[in-house]
Formats: structure tokens, C-alpha cells, sequence
């Protein structure tokens, strides 16, 4: 009698090394690994179009290596559990495996495939399990350096385990779609020009970034706030589709001694993130200050337009987000500074900006988007007061930001390291300020203080 296969139900976790759930299924025998492209779980959440550009590639590399190990990767589309269910029945197979993911909607993905199949899940997509980093009294923490302190007394993290050499097939493999099939790319128009010449998803192109950052890893404390150098690990995609693994990058890092606490202390927040979310599903719609609800917003299409579009009239602001549409990146330091203008200068909802995010980011994160857009606005359980307000004029010069603006704002190409800023003469072609910083900080200021007596 030939052995039942197991299905490996792959989701963020496009990887084959320190990848669980493939090294579980494995040691029980023959292995199909399919990604469902499920829509309907996640509903308005549903991945956004960088996200969908990002997938295809990371797909299509994830089969070229399982093909190297003579398996493949089985596609198929709709609901999660009624998918796994169909394909366990044509297969045969006994268990399906998985790494635990914490979105709300996967969440209940989990719950829903387990009720119609054997599933067994893995844990391995964070440094420790989100929910097992606790207070002394078991409670699980709101406010990121206390729970930072208590994970990092848990580190190192487990070592990485190896990818499979081979994977045994089924007797006859179940049929799939073809990724193409799925129009995840863009065509008309086709915007993914820039994506395409800074990004190479897949598991191969995860490994060469981190290959390529460590010898930097120790000046990563000096030069991370510096968007014109290349200073941080541009990790982030990489890390969201689970093409790498963060105990893999934590032992490479950590084998270099040194300073590299700063960075490990970043995959800190992203572990973070996961256990704010798991605490709060809702907090990328829900203000964690409650009170917030009523705060008023303006509405003001005009101006999110200009922000998305970069042309607000502040240069760093237009740098930052013209690099993210024409990348799907951003540097965090402009991100900061970018996500502070919508909320505070112009004065609209934080939830419009984490929206923009969501849909143009190639490492869009429920997690940490919905977590660092709170702590932008002073929203949320641990972040920045509503009345910080970021000064972009001042942290462009102070942040050494004049060649990154010379890259993304060409109109301004021109202008010497003093002028570039803030320019005094606008050039043709570059809008004017959407609002000076004096009359938006004492605008921000003056609604706040009004809302805060009310409530
Ligand atoms: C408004 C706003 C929205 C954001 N949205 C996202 C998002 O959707 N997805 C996302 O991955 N990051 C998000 N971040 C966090 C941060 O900007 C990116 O993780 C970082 O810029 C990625 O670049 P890197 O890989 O070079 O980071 P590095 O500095 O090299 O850090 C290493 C890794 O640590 C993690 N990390 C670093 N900073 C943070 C942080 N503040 N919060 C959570 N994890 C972090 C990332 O996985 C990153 O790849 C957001 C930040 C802001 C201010």
C-alpha cells in the first residue's frame, strides 16, 4: 500500500529552510505543497496590488526550487478549509501542515481548515510565539520595551533548520492552476517597472540580501536613520512573505558580535506587532485609545491625493513617497516622517494613510503597519503623543536627506545641499506647500486641544 501524502498549506512562509512544516511533513513522508490564493477569508484585507506583484515572483521561485528537489507546488484558488478539504480527498492525505500566522482572518482560516482536516501547526515565522512572551503574572504586554526586555531574555532563538535535499512525491500529483492564471501582475498600465529593478523575491534573493547587509550590520546603529545611504536591511519583504526566517537572520547577525543589538532589537517590534494584533485583531481599523473615535479628521481628498502622489511641497515628504510608489518601499526614518505630515499637518485619518500602505507596500504587514500607523498618530497602546509633531523641514537637513531627494524629486535635482530642503524659489513643476509647517502645527494643535476639553 503506498503511503498517504501530507499537504504543506503554505501562506507568509515562502521558504523551504527552517520552514517546520515542510521538515514535519517530510520525515512523514510523501509531501504536497499547495498555496491557496484565498480572497475570501480575508476579505477587505485582501492582499493589496504590490503585495500581489511580490507573491507571483516569490511563487514562481518557490517552484523552481521545489522542482530542484523533485517535488512542485500545487496552486489553487477559493476558501481556505473548502480547498483543503477537496484536496485531501483526491489525495489521499492524512495531515495537512502549516506555520501558525496571526492575521485575524488567518486565524480563523486555521480554525476553519482544522475543523475538516487532521492540521497540525507549526510554529516559525517569529523569534518566540506570539502570545508566549508574558508578565510574571501571565498577562500578555501592551508596551514594546518591557516586552522587548522579556524576549530578548529568551534569545537566541532556535537554530535554523535546514531546507530538505529532496522532497518525496505523491504516487501521481492533484492538478493545479497556473500562476498566471491569476493575473497578479499588473498590466495595464504596468507600474511595476521600479519594483522589478529593485527587488528579487524569492527565497535565492532573501538570502543575498542578508548576505549583503551583514558586513554593514555593525554601522546599522549610526547609518539607519540615513535614507540616502544604504543602511538598513531592506529585509522587510523578504521577512513578510516568510522567504527567510528571523532566527536565520538573528544567528547570521549575532555571529557577527559587535553592535548589532539596535537591529535585532527592529525584529523586536516585528515580533511586537504580532502580539499586538494577536491581543487586538482590530487594531488596524480600531484607534487602541478609544476616545480617539471621535477625534475630528478632515476631510480632505485633495490633499491625501497630493500625499499619495508626492506632491505635497515638502521635498522629504514627496522623496518618501514617490520611492514607495515607484518601489513598494520606503525608508523607515521618511515613513515616520511621512505618515506624521498626513496625521498632523493635513490633519486626516491615520486609517487613510494605513490603507495607502497596505495596497502600495511590498512588505505591507497587518501587523506592523496597523502598529507603527498607531504609534504615528498617538493612537494606540504604545506610541507617540498626538502633540509630537514632526518638523520636516528640520529632520530632512538633520537626517542627511538631500541625496535621497535628489533620486525621487528630480524637479529638484538641481539645488544644492542647502537649498534642497526647503526651497525658497519653487521650480517649475513643483508644487507649492500644502500648508506651512507654522500654520499646520498650531492647526493640529489648536483641534487637538479643542477635542481633548470635550472629552
Ligand atoms: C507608518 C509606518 C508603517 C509601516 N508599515 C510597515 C509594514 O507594513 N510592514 C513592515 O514590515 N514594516 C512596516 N513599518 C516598519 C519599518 O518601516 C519597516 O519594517 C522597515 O523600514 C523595513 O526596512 P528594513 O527591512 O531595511 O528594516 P531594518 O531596519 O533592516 O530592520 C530589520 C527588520 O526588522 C523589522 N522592523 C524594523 N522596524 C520595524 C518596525 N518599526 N516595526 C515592525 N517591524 C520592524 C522588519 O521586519 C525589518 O525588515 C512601518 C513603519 C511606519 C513608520
Amino acid at each position: 500500500m503506498t503511503q498517504a501524502p501530507s499537504i504543506v498549506w503554505l501562506r507568509r512562509d515562502l521558504r523551504l529552510a527552517d520552514q517546520a512544516a515542510f521538515a514535519a511533513a517530510t520525515a512523514a513522508g510523501p509531501v504536497i505543497p499547495v498555496y491557496v490564493l484565498d480572497d475570501e477569508t480575508p476579505r477587505h484585507r485582501r492582499m493589496g496590488a504590490a503585495s500581489r506583484w511580490w507573491l507571483h515572483y516569490s511563487l514562481a521561485s518557490l517552484d523552481a526550487d521545489l522542482r530542484a528537489r523533485g517535488s512542485r507546488l500545487i496552486l489553487r484558488r477559493g476558501r481556505s478549509e473548502t480547498v483543503l478539504a477537496e484536496l485531501a480527498r483526491e489525495t489521499g492525505a492524512a495531515t495537512v501542515h502549516c506555520l501558525r500566522h496571526y492575521e485575524p482572518w488567518w486565524r480563523n482560516a486555521e480554525r476553519a481548515v482544522g475543523e475538516v482536516v487532521t492540521l497540525e501547526r507549526h510554529h516559525g515565522n517569529f523569534l518566540a510565539p506570539p502570545g508566549s512572551v508574558t508578565t510574571g503574572s501571565g498577562s500578555p504586554y501592551k508596551i514594546f520595551t518591557p516586552f522587548w526586555r522579556a524576549l530578548e531574555a529568551t534569545m537566541p532563538p532556535a537554530a535554523p533548520l535546514s531546507a530538505p535535499e529532496r522532497l518525496p512525491a505523491p504516487g501521481a500529483w492533484p492538478a493545479s492552476d497556473t500562476l498566471d492564471a491569476w493575473n497578479l501582475l499588473p498590466t495595464k498600465p504596468d507600474w511595476a517597472g521600479g519594483m522589478r529593478a529593485e527587488w528579487t523575491p524569492g527565497e535565492a534573493g532573501a538570502a543575498e540580501r542578508l548576505d549583503a547587509f551583514l558586513p554593514r550590520a555593525r554601522a546599522y546603529g549610526e547609518r539607519r536613520n540615513l535614507p540616502a545611504v544604504p543602511g538598513t536591511s531592506r529585509l522587510s519583504p523578504h521577512l513578510h512573505f516568510g522567504e527567510i526566517s528571523p532566527a536565520t537572520i538573528w544567528h547570521a547577525a549575532a555571529e557577527r558580535g559587535g553592535t548589532v543589538g539596535t537591529f535585532l532589537g527592529e525584529l523586536g517590534w516585528r515580533d511586537y506587532a504580532q502580539n499586538v494584533i494577536l491581543q487586538m485583531p482590530d487594531y488596524a481599523g480600531k484607534p487602541a485609545r478609544e476616545a480617539f473615535e471621535s477625534f475630528p479628521w478632515r476631510d480632505d481628498p485633495q490633499g491625501l491625493a497630493a500625499w499619495q502622489q508626492g506632491r505635497t511641497g515638502y521635498p522629504i515628504v514627496d522623496a518618501g513617497m514617490r520611492e514607495l510608489w515607484s518601489t513598494g518601499w520606503m525608508h523607515n526614518r521618511v515613513r515616520m516622517i511621512a505618515a506624521s505630515f498626513l496625521i498632523k499637518h493635513l490633519l486626516i485619518d491615520w486609517r487613510a494613510g494605513e490603507q495607502w500602505f497596505w495596497d502600495t507596500l511590498v512588505d505591507a504587514d497587518y501587523g506592523s503597519n496597523a502598529v507603527n500607523w498607531q504609534w504615528s498618530a498617538g493612537t494606540g497602546v504604545d506610541s507617540n503623543m498626538f502633540v509630537r509633531i514632526m518638523a520636516p523641514l528640520t529632520q530632512s537637513p538633520k537626517f542627511d536627506a538631500a541625496a535621497y531627494i535628489r533620486t525621487w524629486v528630480p524637479e529638484l535635482a538641481h539645488l544644492d545641499d542647502t537649498r534642497i530642503h526647503d526651497p525658497d524659489v519653487r521650480p517649475r513643476g513643483y508644487p507649492p506647500r500644502l500648508i506651512g509647517h507654522a500654520e499646520a502645527r498650531t492647526r493640529a494643535l489648536a483641534a487637538y486641544a479643542q477635542w481633548n476639553a470635550k472629552d
